[in-house]
C-alpha cells in the first residue's frame, strides 16, 4: 500500500509518501513504489497515533445495564459502578464489550491507552481484564483502582491483580474514610509499585474541595522515592478551586518532582461544580498554567457511556476541543495542546520507539481528515486513515454535494 501526499507537521511540515508492505513494515519513504493500494492523502496531517492516558475500559458502555445516575454526581455514579454494575461483568461479557469498544477506539485513530479497572472487595474488574486485553490494534495498559477500603483490606487482590500483569498502581486518596486512611493509601501504593517494579497513578484531588491537597503528598512520596518520571497525577480538578499563591508554589514542586498530570476536561466539567450555585465552577486541572511550565499533561477522556458519564465517545481531537474552550487556549497554543495527546502520554505510558516513521519499522501512524490541526479540533472527525501493521482503517468523509432528490 502506497499513502502519498501525506503531511508531516510533527517532523518537517512537508509532503511524503510511505510505503507500506503487506507484512505491515514500512519498506520506503518518498519513493512511489506502486504494487498494492494507492492512497492520495491530498496534503491531509500525518500524526503518530493517539494516545487515550486515562479511561475506564472495564465498565465503559454499560449505561444501558445499570441503574441512571440521577443526581449525575461522581459519588453516586462510583457507588453504582461498585454496588451494582461491576456485578454484572463478567469475563465473557467483558469479552464482547471489549473487542466492540477496541475497534471504536481503532477508528478514533487511538492505538494506546490507560485504563483504570475497579477492584472492591467483591470483585476484580481489573483481573478480568487482564485476561480479556490480548489484541493486535490497540495496547491496553491496565492500573488498579481500589474501591474505598480495599487498600486497607484488599491489598493482597490488588497484589494478585499487579503479579498478572497490571502495569500501573492506582490509589483514591479522597475517597477514603478519612485523612489518616487516604495518607496510608498513598504511601502503601508507592511500596507496592516500587516492591513490584510497576508504575502509578492515583485518581488524585477529584473533588473541587480546595482542602483537598493529596497532589503534594503524591509528590512528596515521588521524590522520596526517586520515581517522579513513573508517576501520574490523575485529575486534579481541586487545582481549579486553589488559592493562586498556593498553586503557584505548588507547579514548582511538580516540575521538581517530573511527575506527570492527566486532566479529563471534558467528564471533569460534567462532575464537577454539581454542589455550587450559578456561578458553576468549570472544575478542571489547570491544563493551560502546568503545559507553559512544562509539566508533562495528558490529556484524556476518562468515563464513556457509563454511570458516571452518560455520554463520550473516544474521540481525541473532541477532548482537544473541550481543552481549548475551557482552559482559555489560544492558536498559537494548538501544536502543544496536541502534544497531550500524543508524545506527553507516551511519557506517561513509558512507550518505547513511540512516533517513528522509519524504513524497516512496523508502520503506526494516523492521518487526520483535516490539513490543519486547529481545522482538526474544531471538526473532531475521525482520522482519514489509521494505519497499525497489517491493520489500517480509513473514514471517507465524502459528501454528494447539495443536489435536488427524486
Ligand atoms: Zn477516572
Amino acid at each position: 500500500m502506497l499513502i502519498k501526499n501525506a503531511r508531516a507537521v510533527n517532523l518537517d511540515d512537508r509532503l511524503h509518501s510511505i510505503y507500506v508492505n503487506p507484512e505491515g513494515i514500512i519498506e520506503c519513504i518518498d519513493c512511489m513504489k506502486k504494487d498494492g493500494e494507492v492512497i492520495d492523502a491530498q496534503g491531509r496531517i500525518l500524526l503518530p497515533p493517539f494516545i487515550n492516558p486515562h479511561c475506564h475500559l472495564g465498565y465503559s458502555m454499560t449505561i444501558d445495564i445499570s441503574r441512571h445516575n440521577i443526581t449525575g454526581t461522581l459519588t453516586e455514579g462510583a457507588r453504582i459502578v461498585r454496588e451494582e454494575t461491576s456485578k454484572r461483568i463478567n469475563e465473557e461479557e467483558l469479552k464482547q464489550r471489549l473487542s466492540k469498544i477496541i475497534e471504536i477506539l481503532f477508528s478514533h485513530g487511538i492505538f494506546y491507552v490507560r485504563t483504570h479497572e475497579l477492584i472492591t472487595l467483591e470483585s476484580n474488574i481489573a483481573l478480568k481484564t487482564l485476561k480479556v486485553r490480548e489484541n493486535p490494534l490497540v495496547n491496553i495498559q491496565v492500573v488498579t483502582l481500589p474501591a474505598t477500603g480495599v487498600m486497607e483490606e484488599g491489598e493482597d487482590e490488588v497484589i494478585k491483580t499487579l503479579e498478572s500483569g497490571a502495569e500501573v498502581v492506582g490509589f483514591v486518596p479522597q475517597m477514603e474514610l478519612n485523612y489518616e486512611l487516604a495518607v496510608k493509601s498513598v504511601k502503601k501504593a508507592f511500596d507496592i509499585a516500587v516492591g513490584l517494579n510497576k508504575l502509578v497513578d492515583g485518581h488524585v484531588d477529584e473533588t473541587d474541595d480546595p482542602s483537598s491537597k493529596y497532589t503534594e503528598l503524591v509528590i512528596a512520596e515521588a521524590m522520596k522515592r526517586g520515581y517522579g518520571n513513573k508517576t501520574t497525577i490523575s485529575h486534579m480538578t481541586a487545582s481549579h478551586s486553589y488559592d493562586n499563591w498556593y498553586f503557584h508554589e505548588l507547579l514548582y514542586k511538580l516540575v521538581d518532582s517530573g511527575v506527570s498530570v492527566v486532566s479529563n476536561p471534558m467528564v471533569s466539567l460534567y462532575l464537577q461544580g454539581r454542589y455550587d450555585p450559578y456561578p458553576k465552577r468549570r472544575g478542571i486541572a489547570r491544563i493551560k498554567d502546568m503545559l507553559n511550565k512544562g509539566i508533562n499533561v495528558g490529556i484524556g477522556t476518562d468515563n464513556v457511556m457509563d454511570p458516571i458519564f452518560p455520554l463520550g465517545d473516544y474521540n481525541m481531537l473532541r477532548v482537544l476541543n473541550y481543552a481549548f474552550i475551557v482552559d482559555h487556549f489560544s492558536v498559537q497554543d494548538i501544536p502543544l495542546l496536541f502534544k497531550t495527546v500524543t508524545y506527553n502520554s507516551s511519557n506517561i505510558l513509558g512507550i518505547t520507539d513511540y512516533g517513528r516513521l522509519e524504513v524497516g519499522k512496523k508502520a503506526e501512524f494516523i492521518i487526520l481528515n483535516e490539513r490543519s490541526l486547529s481545522d482538526a479540533i474544531s471538526y473532531t472527525s475521525k482520522p482519514f486513515l489509521a494505519v497499525r501493521g497489517e491493520y489500517m482503517v480509513m473514514n471517507r468523509l465524502e459528501s454528494s454535494g447539495v443536489i435536488k432528490h427524486d
